[in-house]
């Protein structure tokens, strides 16, 4: 039986594992469906306390993956689909059709992006519509795109965009916008970027194969307008990945894993770390502070219950 299993390798569960590796525990990390999580979606990550320079997502959760192999951690790629309670500890199915035995785990299995929920978006996902800018980016050298939502990754994936595209419009539902003031007035500043306030995409328009354009709803006036356009690039925000634990952990409304301020869950021996029990702070460094919270929880639960 394992003494820890890490279901998530993004900064959540990477800072879990240096934690639990370097208190001998020989952590397990599972990577899941996005390995890496978020970060590995976004480009340059300023306000990572230790990097004056700003360091890129990706290269940040490697080296801390590396971090947590250096002190005896294992990652494996697979996806949990099934954790069942049996006496000391739980037992995990994976999509492979492994199933292991945990004293503990520790759910870091962080958040996906939302996506608009309307029928043409389905049709064009990924042929102009899409939620990672860094991944698909490019595609739209100058080509006219517009971002959806009003958050600092909004305004990131915009002024990444910039880059490719020749025009950027920000489509927002409101007249204010959510992200930090600092993000906000980046992007404000960017000479490509443009803003469409109180609207919200009602159809993803295209030629049957690619997008060109939208249909807008003005939210205030009621009325639809036509929107040139050959990429949508969403960004309002993410839901947490807690399928596999729903009627077990108990989870807010919206879905998140409700967890102490020792993150603990409601089940003994589960807890939680990241975004998928985070409704608000969800930034790289409270992550991975609650990664290492996690993992020293689970220290202490392992030491007391044996
Ligand atoms: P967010 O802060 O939750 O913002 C989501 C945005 O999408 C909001 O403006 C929201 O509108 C809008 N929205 C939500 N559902 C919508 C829908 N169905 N239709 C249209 N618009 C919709 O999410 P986020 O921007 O991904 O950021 C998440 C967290 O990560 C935040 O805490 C943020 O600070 C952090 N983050 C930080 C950085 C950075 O520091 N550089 C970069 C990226 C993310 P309303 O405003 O009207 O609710």
């Amino acid at each position: 039986m394992e003494n820890v299993i890490i279901l998530g390798s993004g900064i959540a569960g990477c800072t879990a594992a240096i934690y639990a590796a370097r208190a001998n525990l020989s952590p397990l990390v599972f990577s899941g469906p996005q390995e890496g999580g978020q970060l590995t979606m976004t480009t340059e990550v300023e306000n990572f306390p230790g990097f004056p320079e700003g360091i890129r997502g990706m290269e940040l959760v490697e080296k801390a993956k590396k971090q947590a192999e250096k002190f005896g951690a294992t990652f494996k790629t697979d996806i949990a689909t099934e954790v069942e309670e049996i006496k000391n500890g739980f037992e995990l199915t994976f999509m492979s059709g492994a199933k292991l035995k945990s004293k503990t785990i520790i759910v870091a299995t962080g958040a996906s992006a939302r996506w608009l929920g309307i029928p043409s978006e389905e049709k064009y996902r990924g042929r102009g519509v899409t939620t990672c800018a860094t991944c698909d980016g490019a595609f739209f050298k100058d080509k006219e795109v517009i971002v959806v939502g009003g958050g600092d990754s909004a305004m990131e994936e915009s002024l990444f965009l910039t880059r490719f595209a020749a025009k950027v419009t920000v489509v927002h539902r409101r007249e204010e916008l959510r992200a930090s003031k600092f993000m906000q007035e980046k992007a404000q500043k960017n000479e490509k970027i443009e803003f469409v306030w109180n609207s919200m995409v009602s159809e993803i328009l295209g030629d049957g194969r690619l997008v060109n354009g939208v249909k807008l709803k003005n939210l205030k006036t009621g009325k639809l307008s036509l929107f040139k356009c050959d990429g949508v690039f969403l960004a309002i925000g993410h839901v947490p990945n807690t399928r596999i634990f729903q009627d077990k952990i108990k989870l807010d409304d919206k879905g998140y894993i409700v967890a102490d301020k020792f993150m603990r869950t409601s089940i003994p021996g589960i807890f939680a770390a990241g975004d998928v029990q985070d409704t608000r702070f969800k930034q790289a460094i409270t992550a991975a502070g609650s990664g290492c919270k996690a993992a020293m929880e689970v220290e202490k639960y392992l030491a007391e219950n044996e």
